[in-house]
This record gives C-alpha cells, sequence and structure tokens, in this order.
C-alpha cells in the first residue's frame, strides 16, 4: 500500500509525530487535507512557517512572543513586583485565562545557570516581593521551590504557591479554569 504513495506516507509521519495525535488520527488528517481540503492544507502549511519565523521567547520573562519584549512585559498596569513563576510559556496562556493574576511572569524551564541568572536580575530590577509558584505539584517541584527559595533568600520575598484544586501530578494545561482560577484565589505561603 505504501508504494508510490510515499508521500502521503511522510505527511502521516509528521502528523503522527504532533503530541496526542496518534496513528488513526493522523490518517484521517493527512487524507482530509489531500482529498477534501487541499486549500486547508496550504493553509496550515502558510501559518506553520509564518509561526516559526516570527515567534521567539520574549528576552525578560521567556514568553512566547513576535517581538523581543511581550505584550505581558510592556504592559504597565501589570504589577511587576509580583512574579508568577511557571515551567512552561503554555502555562501562561491558562493562567492568563483565568483572569486571576495580575502580576508578571517568568519562565523557568530547568535550574540552569543562565536562567537562574535571569531569574535573579528580574527579581533585582524589578524588585520584586511576591513570587507565586504556579507548577504541578509534585515532589520534585516541591524540591524545585525550596531550590529557588534557596537562591533568592537574600531578596525580602514572600513565596507561595498556588493551592487546592490543582491535582497531584496533573499538568496546568490540564486542569479546567474553575480549579486553576480558585488555586490562583487561595495560593497558600510556603
Ligand atoms: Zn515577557
Amino acid at each position: 500500500m505504501k508504494k508510490g504513495l510515499e508521500k502521503f506516507y511522510d505527511l502521516v509521519e509528521a502528523f503522527e509525530a504532533l503530541p496526542s495525535i496518534g496513528k488513526k488520527s493522523a490518517l484521517r488528517l493527512a487524507y482530509h487535507i489531500l482529498m477534501n481540503d487541499n486549500y486547508l492544507g496550504i493553509k496550515i502549511a502558510h501559518s506553520i512557517e509564518n509561526a516559526l519565523k516570527s515567534i521567539k521567547k520574549c528576552q525578560e520573562c521567556g514568553c512566547m512572543s513576535e517581538h523581543e519584549i511581550c505584550e505581558i512585559c510592556l504592559d504597565d498596569s501589570r504589577n511587576a513586583q509580583i512574579l508568577c513563576l511557571v515551567q512552561s510559556a503554555k502555562d501562561i496562556f491558562v493562567i492568563e485565562e483565568s483572569k486571576q493574576f495580575k502580576g508578571k511572569y517568568f519562565v523557568l524551564e530547568e535550574l540552569e545557570q543562565e536562567s537562574l541568572s535571569l531569574l535573579l536580575s528580574y527579581v533585582e530590577n524589578n524588585k520584586v516581593n511576591d513570587i507565586l509558584f504556579a507548577l504541578t505539584p509534585s515532589l520534585s517541584n516541591d524540591a524545585f521551590i525550596l531550590f529557588i527559595e534557596d537562591k533568592l533568600q537574600s531578596f525580602d520575598i514572600s513565596f507561595t504557591k498556588i493551592a487546592q484544586g490543582v491535582p497531584t501530578g496533573v499538568s496546568l494545561e490540564n486542569v479546567d479554569i474553575l480549579s486553576l482560577a480558585k488555586a490562583i484565589q487561595s495560593k497558600v505561603l510556603i
């Protein structure tokens, strides 16, 4: 079956490489684009190309942005002294959707020296006095929080983390907005 349809199966493989797309869905998507909706296929190809060219990491917070500095970092109506620390830029979208947070964000994917130095200078430059950890609850993330607290102990900062409503081990993107909103409202001191 695959012989003579190599390009079709290349496309199926490309779709299958995406998160949460299985073999059946990949086949369905490739078939749909090639046989039912060529225009949609071209549109998707263009969108992907454009997005890849123009989206980068914000130099200050690590969020996705079309410019060097993202809209959230540039927004003066937000309180830069309150910082929400996340482990993935996509978590920011979820928290923004909950409309419960009016500070700024910082994406710390890993505990490596370069990101830690960026965090330290962010805290210093913006006189951050409140850090909210919005992490997936887990033992390793508790250790992550302790490590950050230790690194920032010379600053006068109150540390909080999002509270009930976020189940242990479930990543933020899979938590419903209402639960997340509650978790931010009832953040706890640590
Ligand atoms: Zn930013």
